[in-house]
């Protein structure tokens, strides 16, 4: 019988208690829990420490009679990263009952995790236990419970080791699956990341197959969907911790999924997708002769020359020259590949740093990299093994029932061209030739060929394969080429150098038009393009309406591309600085002066500029890799924006540092998001006044208040009591005020900003901005909606914020319209009601000269 003591003060409670349903479902074994009001953890039993992970947040005792004892302090606090917590021994030494082994700061604990209820669980299989302490205080040194040791000697899993007969520890756990679209590229390589931070060693099972849990593409390659079993096995070092960290890992990669995280496709093509995969590549010709069909990923309109590029077969030589040469080689071409795509990474907006940190993360996939050094060791060359590894991969997911998946293969064929040129000594071009007015043909294209194409010389591009949901979709869009896909082995019919039309809108392809149709259509893309060129050369005159009154336009920004994008299209600052979208792909919480030099390039971008940055956004719709948030029932009523800020005041303090250091001083104003009262304001500006003092700042820094509740827009004269200037979300707005999620695909069309209820909202922010005389701005995306800006400006809105890529179109708006008319039309869509008679409303006034000249 093994007695186990409590390792400190505090409240002892059942497992059930634990915040966690791993612990609270005694997925890790029995035992009592204790939420602690002493900062010394002490030894439970005599025995030797068998875990103690560098973080420190955990440790696990191993008895004279092999029972493992698993201590770990609080929940989620492994990414605390070992902050807080003082190991006072090292694993492997032998301790004695009531021997000191961590020290932890409690104040500093509590705040950075989920809860500080600790487990005290027995990993032994088979455990019994006894005498059992009743919930209660309790103090350290005293009895916890008994277990019983004849039990307790038997190994944690009945199976044969996996692949040490020496292992020390084992542990597995089935679970199944909730994710909605399965394990697919994001969770992957969560999963994969955590692994790669375990001491033991993980393997996932599914499907038969079993893949190396570091292994992002192994674990796309067991085609694991929703509801499918999935078996974890640890072994080694901390096996039950690491278990556990696969099942935290999972329950995060739920809570993004449920929160549709990540770069948007095109609704129409999405719905396409499905179509596409089950017709296969099969040819389209539509009913009018010489026009093919296909399936728009991108929206436009283009005529120019069919042009192909070629897709050069790169040579590899199969024996190689010795294995450590080729290891070496290897090593030489991915660290060349790596800083490459380091620096392809850092020069794009949000989608391309997402896409390509995925790239990042195949390029050093274990699993990739493990296969072919087997090669390797079989005498072959770095080149032959990592086409060998890469093609071995793309088989697996290829054969596997699930399109997303499937589309990964490319990203794979992209790495394995990269790696592959690099040991050439080679690199792939930055910019690759093309005619003036190209569209390109080809049967798929990869996300890095895109990237290297010279964007002023392509007019579109047409694929008779490629997935909406494809990563070069997704860059394609946003860099705004028209694209159709799936137009099916007929356009390889089409000869280079051909003069055709891609109607991307209406999904169409005219390979052989008439010359009359020629003409009409470069008239009408010479009409738009002469259009958007005026407009372009416009917008960086300031802004005013017909009858004076001053506008300024504003961009909302995500990164430094995307600043350098504003200032072209003629943005007068930034209107909102995305935070959280500059560290979004960052496992680890990015240091002040890492912000800082993200913020300074933005500000230095931005040429003297103001720049709103706002603080982190994170929660809901904005989960963060490195601040993983707990599960809610409803994420986008739950910890989000200031609240999640406040709830972390390390994370709030570090950022507004870094942001209050921009120079020159007084260009950076702050942006609080999700208020919902002014105890939030409150809050924040005390840390800033805290800030300021130590950083000897003169002058208060201008501070602002999103208006994204109803709540906030209902109160907003008291917020302007605490801000400078209000800032309206109408995204989010819109979807607090009518009830319906703003990423839901069914209620899309309905989740109208233009909704009379959300235009009262912001007619009441926008009055109580006017009596207290202080700016309010608009920077959701009704800000961009041509119909709503006559609506917006009769409100007294001053201040609008868009995508880059909307300025021109948006000065040009304001230009034709007279405050008089604007005013006059706000006020009557305010009784109308619903957003479609706003909508015709807005038209009819158009067209009898009301609201617009
Ligand atoms: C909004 O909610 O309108 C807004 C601008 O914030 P975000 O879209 O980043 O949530
Ligand atoms: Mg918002």
């Amino acid at each position: 019988m093994q007695k186990i003591f409590a390792p400190f003060d505090g409240w002892c409670a059942p497992l059930d208690e634990v915040p966690d349903e791993v612990f609270a479902g005694r997925m890790l074994g029995d035992g009592l829990a204790i939420d602690p009001t002493s900062g010394v953890v002490l030894a439970p039993c005599d025995g030797e420490i068998a875990t103690l992970p560098e973080s420190a947040h955990a440790v696990s005792i191993r008895s004279p009679d092999g029972l493992e004892v698993l201590i770990h302090i609080g929940i989620d606090t492994v990414r605390l990263g070992g902050k807080g917590f003082d190991a006072r021994v090292k694993p492997g030494a032998r301790v004695q009952r009531g021997e000191e082994l961590i020290r932890l700061d409690l104040d500093l604990v509590a705040r950075g995790a989920k809860s500080l209820m600790t487990p005290i669980v027995i990993t032994s299989d088979g455990a019994v236990m006894s005498n059992r302490r009743a919930p209660g205080p309790v103090r350290a040194g005293e009895l916890l419970f008994e277990v019983d040791g004849a039990a307790s000697r038997r190994p944690l899993s009945p199976q044969p080791p996996l692949s040490s007969p020496q292992s020390v520890a084992r542990a597995e756990r089935a679970v199944v699956v909730a994710l909605l679209q399965g394990l697919h590229a994001r969770p992957a390589a969560l999963l994969a990341r955590r692994a790669k931070g375990t001491a033991a060693s993980v393997t996932l099972r599914a499907h038969g197959r079993a893949t190396d849990a570091r292994s992002v593409v192994g674990i796309m390659s067991l085609g694991v969907r929703r509801g499918d079993e999935l078996l974890i096995q640890a072994e080694g070092e901390g096996a039950p911790l690491a278990v556990a960290e696969m099942f935290a890992a999972l329950a995060e990669a739920e809570r993004m999924d449920s929160a549709h995280v990540g770069v948007s496709i095109p609704a129409a093509a999405t719905a396409a997708t499905a179509a596409t995969a089950a017709a296969g590549p099969a040819a389209r010709r539509s009913a009018h002769p010489g026009e093919l069909t296909g399936i728009r990923a991108v929206p436009g309109f283009a005529v120019g020359r069919a042009t192909r590029i070629e897709r050069r077969e790169i040579e590899v030589s199969e024996p190689g020259c010795g294995e450590l040469h080729e290891q070496e080689e290897l090593e030489r071409a991915r660290a060349n590949v790596r800083l490459r795509l380091e620096r392809i990474r850092n020069a794009g907006g949000v989608e391309r740093r997402q896409i390509i940190g995925a790239h990042l993360e195949f390029l050093d996939d274990p699993g990739l990299n493990d296969s072919a050094n087997e090669l390797i060791a079989a005498g072959k060359s770095a080149g032959f093994a990592w086409r060998g590894a890469t093609r071995r991969s793309i088989a697996t997911l290829q054969s596997l029932d699930d399109s997303r998946l499937r589309e990964r293969a490319d990203d794979l064929l992209d790495i394995e061209a990269h790696v592959l040129l690099a040991l050439a000594g080679e690199a792939r071009p930055l910019h690759l030739p093309l005619p003036e007015q190209a569209i390109l043909l080809a049967d798929d294209l990869l996300p890095s060929e895109l990237t290297a194409l010279d964007r002023r010389r392509l007019a579109a591009i047409a694929l008779s394969g490629g997935g909406a949901t494809s990563h070069v979709a997704i860059l394609a869009a946003a860099m705004e080429i028209p694209m159709l896909i799936g137009i099916g082995p007929l356009l390889r019919e089409v000869p280079d150098g051909q003069t055709i039309i891609v109607d991307a809108d209406k999904g169409t392809l005219h390979e052989a038009p008439s010359a009359d149709a020629v003409a009409q259509a470069k008239t009408l893309v010479a009409a738009r393009l002469a259009r958007s060129a005026a407009l372009r050369a416009a917008a960086v005159e300031e802004c005013r309406s017909l009858d004076g009154t001053r506008v300024e336009v504003f961009a909302n920004l995500g990164s430094t591309a995307d600043a350098l994008a504003a200032v072209e299209n003629g943005a007068e600052g930034c209107g909102l600085l995305r935070t959280e979208f500059l560290f979004i792909d960052r496992a680890t919480a990015p240091t002040e002066d890492e912000q800082l030099t993200a913020y300074q390039s933005i500000a230095d971008a931005l040429g003297g500029r103001p720049l709103i940055l706002r603080m982190m956004d994170v929660g809901g719709d904005k989960p963060l890799l490195y601040l993983p948030l707990p599960p809610e029932p409803n994420p986008a009523l739950g910890m989000r924006g200031v609240r999640t800020a406040l709830s972390h005041p390390d994370l709030m303090r570090t950022q507004l540092r870094a942001a209050m250091c921009v120079r020159p001083q007084g260009i950076v104003r702050l942006l609080i998001p999700m208020v919902t009262d002014v105890s939030e304001i409150a809050a924040v500006r005390k840390v800033i006044d805290d800030i300021g003092a130590e950083l000897n700042l003169q002058g208060r820094i201008s501070l602002g208040a999103m208006i994204e509740t109803p709540a906030a827009a209902l109160t907003a004269a008291a917020l302007l009591r605490e801000v400078d200037f209000l800032s309206i979300g109408s995204n989010d707005l819109t979807q607090y005020t009518l009830a319906m999620d703003r990423g839901h695909t069914d209620l899309a069309r309905r989740t109208d900003a233009l909704h009379p209820a959300v235009l009262q909202l912001i007619a009441a922010a926008a009055s109580a901005g006017k009596v207290a005389g202080k700016l309010v701005a608009v920077c959701g995306g009704v800000a961009a909606d041509l119909t709503a800006v006559p609506i917006l400006l009769g409100f007294g809105v001053r201040e609008l914020s868009v995508v880059p890529a909307a300025i021109p179109a948006l000065k040009s708006r304001i230009r034709s319209l007279r405050m008089a008319d604007c005013e006059k039309l706000a006020q009557s869509c305010l009784g109308l009601p619903s957003a479609a008679e706003v909508r015709s409303m807005v038209e009819r006034s158009a067209g009898e000269g009301g609201g617009r000249k």
